[in-house]
Order: C-alpha cells, then structure tokens, then sequence
C-alpha cells in the first residue's frame, strides 16, 4: 500500500525548488503543514513577512474549515454527520453544494459521483485492502447512485434496512476547494503579492513572482517518483491537479485496484495510470473534479474535453504512452514533456 509516498515526493521536489527563508520581498515565506489529509505548502511573496505569516496562517485555517465541513474520516465533519443517516433529508454546507453545482457545470456527473463512499468502502484502501465480491459491489452500486437533491437538501434513496450503507465522499474535490479558498483568503489579505499553495496531487497559484519567472510544477513517473516527466508553468493564476492509480492502491493476484473508481461499475477505473489538467481560467475545485472525471472518461474522452476547455493535458495511459495537449498560445501556460531525474 502506497497512500502519500507520492505527495511526500512531490512536496520535497517543491521545498527543493524554492528558498526555506525569508528574507525581503524578493524571497518567499514557505511554510508545509499537514492539512486535508496529506501535507499542504504555501509559499507566498509580499513585502512584510511578520503580515504575510499570519496571511499563510490564516490561509490554513480557511483550508481547515472545508475540510471540517467535507472530511468523511472526520466523524465531526458535517459530511459524517450526513453519512450516519443517509436517507433523511440534510441541509449540506455551502462547500458541497459548491461542488456539486461545479461537477454539474463542468458536464462531470457521468464520472464524477459524490455518492460512491460506500462503494469506495468495499475496498478497504485505508487497510489491508479487499476486492469486493459481485454481489457486495451490486448492493453498493443500488444505493451510490447520485443521491437526491433538492434544493440545499440532499438524501439517498433507499430504504434504512438496505444492508450497503451509502454515504457522501468528497475526497474528490475537497483539496482543489479548500486550495481556492486559501488563495482567496491570501488575496483578500492584502499584503501577499503572489503565491504557489499545493497539496500535492493540486496546485493552484495566485499572481506572478517579483522577479517575473514563471511557477513551475512538475510532475512525476506514475512507475517512478524519482522522474519528472512533464512540466507545466504558469506566469500568473493557475490552477492544476493529477489523479493517478499510484496514490491510493493495493494489488491483488497481480490486478491493481486503486482508489478511482468508475461510477457505473464500482470497479477501479481502467485504462490510465495519471491524468493532469490544468489552465489559468479554471480554479482548483474545477481542475480536482476533472482530473478525477477525466480518469474516468479515458484518455480519448479526456483529449478531446481538454481540447475543447482551453485546457492544457497530459496523460499517461495503462501501456506508458504519453499524451499531452497543450494550453492555448497566450494563455499564461506552458508545458513542457520531458523526462528529468527530481532535484
Ligand atoms: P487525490 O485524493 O489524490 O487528490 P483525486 O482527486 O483523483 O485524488 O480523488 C480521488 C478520491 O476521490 C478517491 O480517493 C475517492 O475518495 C474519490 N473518488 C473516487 N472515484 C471517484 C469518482 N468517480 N467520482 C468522485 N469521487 C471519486
Ligand atoms: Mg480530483
């Protein structure tokens, strides 16, 4: 079982790439901390570092209220709450319907469900790991299908003796929204003049560097951490993510089963080991739905949505073989294959 070695990676080739201390405007604070469930990094410029901690602080608390309203393993969170009775109406925060009208806007219901926890549950990615039998992922899939939702109220249908318990999990989306919200928060702080916040498998970016260069992501070998194989740079707001079947799996007689799993079979999504989508016009939130719809969709579909949404691609799919669609000229975004041993 591999859960963080990735994010803990991808976390070192960031602190690697940038300065630890402070020391004028030119030099960022850069603070990590656990938070969301992995390691979160914030590195932001401005002219006072005394006000710009106290920004970056602020920023996790921000990041700290979706996850306590959003976090499933959080038995406080108001996500668990919902999960310990599903099928009576609940009034959800404003942070899940925000996530539930962006996987609508952004044409993802078909492979993005907030429904699957009982399905996900199955497999036990959190322990030893276990594939489900037909029949456990059959009752599941009954009860997962979208819950009902009317107006701010949501429930599942289904009657309370049904022996798969369904449940809402937002872990699909929780990071790229709580990553807004912080970069709102260092926006609206006003003495944070640009800013790079990741959680690892997301990375949004507020401004541009004083010096004017550009924030570079890189982004790693599925079969190899060490190896960065793309790189993507915006020169001011940006906002990427990467889902991949390394980051939460368990093999089994030689199958994989990782922790994306498709809606309509309850089964592990086939066909892709990563997916990365980024462009400066989406925000986070937009960016962890689709990486995650993406997977889902295949690497054809996921070209071919990428194209369309001005947004720039690259995928890896099941046999090594790399696709990569750029962004649009112009669009603040750049990115670059290339296979680099990480600093
Ligand atoms: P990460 O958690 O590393 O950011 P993703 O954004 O791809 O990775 O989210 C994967 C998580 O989303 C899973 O661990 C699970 O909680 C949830 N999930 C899995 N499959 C789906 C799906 N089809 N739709 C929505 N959420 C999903
Ligand atoms: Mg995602």
């Amino acid at each position: 079982m591999r859960r963080t070695g990735t994010l803990i990676a991808v976390l070192a080739l960031l602190s690697a790439l940038l300065p630890l201390a402070a020391c004028g405007s030119d030099e960022p604070v850069a603070v990590s901390r656990e938070a969301l469930g992995t390691v979160v990094s914030v590195t932001a410029y401005g002219e006072d570092e005394v006000a710009v901690r106290a920004a970056i602080d602020d920023a996790f608390a921000t990041m700290a209220e979706v996850e306590s309203d959003l976090d499933a393993y959080d038995p406080e969170s108001a996500v668990s709450d919902f999960n310990a009775a599903p099928f009576e109406w609940h009034e959800l925060p404003t942070s899940a319907l925000e996530v539930l009208d962006a996987v609508d806007t952004l044409d993802a219901a078909d492979e993005f469900s907030v429904g699957l926890f009982g399905v996900s549950q199955l497999y036990d990615f959190e322990g030893e790991g276990h594939v489900p039998t037909d029949g456990e992922l059959s009752a599941a899939l009954q009860t997962a299908s979208m819950p009902e939702r009317e107006g701010h109220r949501l429930r599942f249908l289904g009657i309370a003796s049904t022996t798969a318990k369904p449940g809402l999990d937002f872990g699909g989306a929780a990071k790229g929204l709580a990553l807004d919200r912080a970069r709102e928060s260092l926006r609206a702080s006003g003495v944070v003049t640009a800013a790079l916040i990741s959680s690892g498998s997301s990375t949004v970016t507020l401004g541009t560097k004083p010096d004017g260069s550009v924030w570079r992501i890189g982004i790693e070998d599925p079969r190899d951490p060490e190896t960065i194989v793309a790189t993507f740079a915006f020169e001011s707001d940006g906002a990427l993510s990467t889902s991949g079947d390394y980051q939460r799996y368990f093999e089994h007689d030689g199958v994989r089963y990782h922790h994306i799993l498709d809606p309509a079979t309850g089964l592990p999504a086939r066909g892709i080991r990563s997916l990365t989508i980024a462009a400066p016009s989406l925000s986070g939130l937009d960016t962890d739905i689709l990486s995650t719809a993406l997977f889902v969709r295949g690497a054809a579909g996921a070209v071919e949505y990428a194209e369309a949404a001005g947004a720039a691609l690259y995928v890896v799919d099941d046999e090594g073989r790399a696709q990569l669609v750029p962004a649009p000229a112009d669009s603040g975004l750049t990115v670059a294959e290339e296979a680099t041993p990480k600093r």
